[in-house]
This record gives C-alpha cells, sequence and structure tokens, in this order.
C-alpha cells in the first residue's frame, strides 16, 4: 500500500476531544487508505489543557499530572492517548509522534546564571559583558513528584533564553555553560548567524546529561504509548548529531526502523539537502519549497507557470525523502509561517500530492474534516477540500502502472497513469487549469484503447472515449481540475 500521512490536528482544534476523535475515526481513515496518523504533541505543554503543545513543559505528563492548571492536556488524558493509538492499531494504522525537543517552556523557578546578551538578528555577535541573571531555567516537575525521572533541568541543561525586562525589546540572552560556552550549538543553516535559538529556554543538547536523559524519555515514551512513527519538530534549531544518536538509539532498542519525517522550515532547497546528507538519510523531510510554490500559484493565479510547480522542490530533486503537504498547523491562517493556500486551489494542490508518484502526501485534518478558526474576534470556517475524498480512494485503489507527464502549458498541464495489463481498470487521468476552460490530448497507450473515461469531480457529466490507440482529449473547466477514471472503476471510489 502506498504510504498517506493524515494529520489528525490544527492549531484550533477544540479541547478534550482529539483522543477521543482519534478513536472514532480509526476506522474510517482505515477506509481512506490512511498509513500514518500524525497525532499533536501529547505532553503537557506551559499552557496546560490550553496549549496546542509546542510550548513543552513536562515530557513525562502525557496528561497524568495536575500540573499548569490541569491533568489534561488540550487533547485528553493519558488513558485515551494510549487508547485511541490502541485503537489505531486495530484499524492498521500507524500513530506518529510529534516529537518536540528543541525547547522548554513554563520553568517550575527561576534561578541565576552567567550570560552574555548577543544580537538578535546575529546570533553569533556578542554586544554585552558576562553578567549574572535571574532566568526561568529550573524544571523540576512538583506535580509529577519525580514519578518516571528524576531529572532536575537547569541552566547546565540549556543554551539561551529571551527573557527581556521591560523595555529592552527582542533580545536573547547566551548561557555560559560549561558544555558550549559563548558558542551556540552547530545546526544546519544561516538565518540569525546561528538559529540553534528559537523560543523558550533552549536545550543543550552538548550536555551528556541531557541526551542521556531524552534518551531514556524516548525509549519510556515509546515503550507507553506504542507510538510506531515519528515526526520531529524544528530540527532547524537542533544539532543534527543530536537525533543521529537519538534515532539510532530508539532504532537499536526497538529493533526496527522508525519511519522519520522532520520539519527544517525552509524553501532554500540547498539547506534541505544539506540536512539530509548530515542525517545519512534516517529521516525525511517536509517538502516546505513545494508548500511554497503551491501557496505562490494559488496567489498568483494564470500568471503562475503551472510546468514549474515541482522546480526546486524536494520532491522533485530527491523525491524518495520528500513528505509533501499543502498546509500544516503552522501555515493555517493567524498563525506563524502563514502561507495559506487559498481555496480555489486546493484541489489542485492536493492532487498534486496525493495523485502523484513521487513523496509521501500528508492531508491536513480541515482539508477534510473542515474546522473553524477565530481572527479578531470573529469566527472563520475551513471548508473542506472538493474531491478530496474522491483523491484518497483514487490513491488507495486505482494508482497503478506508469505515470507520464504533459507539463507542457503555463496553464494547463496533465498527468496520467496508465493501469496494467493485469490492473486494467486501475489507473486515471488528472487536468488542472489556473486560467480559462482548457483541454489536454493525451496518448495513454493501446492499453487503454477504446475506453471510457469519466470526470469523478462532475465538472463534465460526458464520458470521454479513448480511440483505438488510446488517445483523446481530456477537458478542464477554468481554474478547475478534473479527474477522469475507467467507467468501470466507479465502484472502486464509492
Ligand atoms: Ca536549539
Amino acid at each position: 500500500m502506498r504510504k498517506t500521512i493524515f494529520q489528525f490536528f490544527h492549531w484550533y482544534y477544540p479541547k478534550n476531544k482529539l483522543w477521543k476523535d482519534v478513536s472514532q475515526q480509526a476506522e474510517h481513515l482505515e477506509w481512506l487508505g490512511i498509513s500514518d496518523v500524525w497525532l499533536p504533541p501529547a505532553y503537557k505543554s506551559s499552557a496546560g489543557s490550553n496549549g496546542v503543545g509546542y510550548d513543552v513543559y513536562d515530557l513525562f505528563d502525557l496528561g497524568e499530572f495536575d500540573q499548569k492548571g490541569s491533568v489534561k492536556t488540550k487533547y485528553g488524558t493519558k488513558n485515551q492517548l494510549i487508547n485511541s493509538i490502541k485503537t489505531l492499531h486495530q484499524h492498521n494504522l500507524n500513530a506518529m509522534a510529534d516529537i518536540v525537543l528543541n525547547h522548554k517552556n513554563g520553568a517550575d523557578e527561576t534561578e541565576t546564571a552567567t550570560v552574555i546578551k548577543v544580537d538578535y538578528n546575529d546570533r553569533n555577535k556578542i554586544v554585552s559583558e558576562a553578567f549574572e541573571k535571574e532566568i526561568n531555567t529550573k524544571y523540576y516537575f512538583p506535580g509529577r513528584n519525580k514519578k518516571y525521572s528524576e531529572f532536575v533541568w537547569d541552566w547546565h541543561a540549556f543554551t539561551g533564553v529571551d527573557e527581556c525586562t521591560s523595555d529592552e525589546g527582542n533580545c536573547i540572552f547566551k548561557i555560559l555553560n560549561e558544555h558550549g560556552g559563548e558558542a551556540w550549538d552547530n545546526v544546519i543553516g544561516n538565518e540569525f548567524g546561528n538559529f540553534d535559538y528559537l523560543l523558550g529556554a533552549d536545550i543543550e543538547f552538548r550536555n551528556p546529561n541531557v541526551r542521556n536523559e531524552l534518551k531514556y524519555w524516548g525509549k519510556w515514551f515509546i515503550e507507553t504509548t506504542a507510538f510506531d512513527s515519528l515526526r520531529l519538530d524544528a530540527v532547524k534549531h537542533i544539532s543534527p548529531d543530536f537525533y543521529k544518536e537519538w534515532l539510532d538509539y530508539l532504532n537499536e532498542t526497538f529493533q526496527k526502523k522508525f519511519f522519520t519525517v522532520a520539519e527544517y522550515w525552509s524553501s532554500d532547497l540547498h539547506f534541505l539537502h544539506e540536512y539530509l546528507n548530515v542525517m545519512e538519510d534516517r529521516v525525511q523531510l517536509f517538502d516546505v519549497p513545494l508548500h511554497h510554490n503551491l501557496y505562490d500559484a494559488s496567489m498568483k493565479g494564470k500568471d503562475y507557470n503551472l510546468p514549474d510547480i515541482f522546480n526546486n522542490t524536494l520532491v522533485g530533486t530527491r523525491s524518495q525523502s520528500a513528505v509533501t503537504f499543502v498546509d500544516n498547523h503552522d501555515t493555517q491562517p493567524t498563525q506563524s509561517l502563514e502561507s495559506f493556500v487559498d481555496f480555489w486551489f486546493k484541489p489542485h494542490a492536493n492532487a498534486l500530492i496525493l495523485l502523484r508518484q513521487e513523496g509521501v502526501p500528508c492531508v491536513f485534518h480541515p482539508s477534510y474534516y473542515g474546522g473553524s478558526y477565530e481572527s479578531n474576534g470573529n469566527k472563520i470556517d475551513l471548508a473542506p477540500v472538493p474531491h478530496l475524498y474522491k483523491m484518497l480512494m483514487i490513491r488507495k485503489n486505482l494508482f497503478d502502472g506508469q505515470q507520464c507527464d504533459y507539463f507542457d502549458h503555463p496553464n494547463v498541464i496533465s498527468w496520467f497513469v496508465s493501469g496494467t495489463l493485469e490492473n486494467r481498470n486501475a489507473g486515471f487521468v488528472v487536468v488542472l487549469s489556473n486560467s480559462d476552460d482548457g483541454f489536454k490530448e493525451m496518448n495513454l497507450g493501446s492499453l487503454n484503447g477504446n475506453r471510457k473515461f469519466v470526470d469523478v469531480t462532475g465538472s463534465f457529466a460526458d464520458a470521454i472515449q479513448t480511440n483505438d490507440e488510446g488517445i483523446a482529449i481530456f477537458p478542464v473547466k477554468s481554474r478547475s481540475i478534473s479527474i477522469w477514471i475507467k467507467e468501470e472503476a466507479l465502484d472502486k471510489i464509492k
């Protein structure tokens, strides 16, 4: 079966129901042909049950301890989490964990440490003498009371903090610990001189006690929850050396190779390749450049040259390492990386990830289920993407044969997957337009001679018949998509 990831959350998912919803939807997700269900960060946020989870307070609190104002995380209790993963397994689905190890938030106490101030725009530039500062780096989790781990985090376990008093503006303090001194950790990329520091209290992976604690945690976490695959948050800000060691440890401990996708948020393909090289292909990466191409195409309309859509993307250059996606919790409106693909183009974008041979696609929850968010006090609905169900069913049931592209016109592109001699009803034709009504004459080969094709999007009522050689003209409506399958295959997408 083709791998297909489903991101089962978005930023504004309602509180205290997600784990239950996962259990309820597991059977349906299996029906859709999903292989991996990506769940949100499962540990206690510094904002308690209001936190999405990327502001991690306690990695060992999966909704079990009364900390940060509640026992539950935003998504429910530890038992509900474990049950939801059990249910996914009953439906042959992998549960993908969101691993957030770059930073911590919500310290239990302040402590005094020696720090230097660095230039916000060039983190390698020191702009103060060393001085003593009261910082939020002491974590001992009184609500958990040493259950599962006695490790106490303090300033030796962090590289830096961003704690400005009054009117200092953006400022970052490097903690002069014994592991790095004035130097940030080695990360891939060159934004801000060095982008080790993202937010909160940034974890010091050069500290061997920290590495050991995080390995111990990883083993505990997988044993406790039975997660199958991994999504690594914010790897642009983490030394690849750490994740190599950590993943090797988990793979060795559990005697398997965890499918792992890392989030390196950059449109610069050079850095994505560098990261993959340094990681020696232990991970795949989200195809951020493709997301930006999809976004650009949705903004520019007919002025976007559709044959460029895979240019300078991971899936276009190193497809075996690419996890393709249209949108996620960070790109959705009001979020930090807002670049939400415009609605008219979402069917196009989803076809470009789901109905292609290359890349492992990841479907965003609101694209399938819809959702809503608030902006300036107004509730705004996210409508489900048209035809997504049918695209998933085609991917699951009809994706067989050779793929052939007709990326030969700025405003109308198409491709087909041929089916095979043994599986003659498989295969499909996709036509995309970003401008006027259009069409594409395509040669599907003699294997597909004299076959009737129907448009599952409903744009065209009449079937298209290929000639003896398998040639036919497939139309598409203005700024729309059409997806054609063989008439005999219609019951495969019900
Ligand atoms: Ca970092």
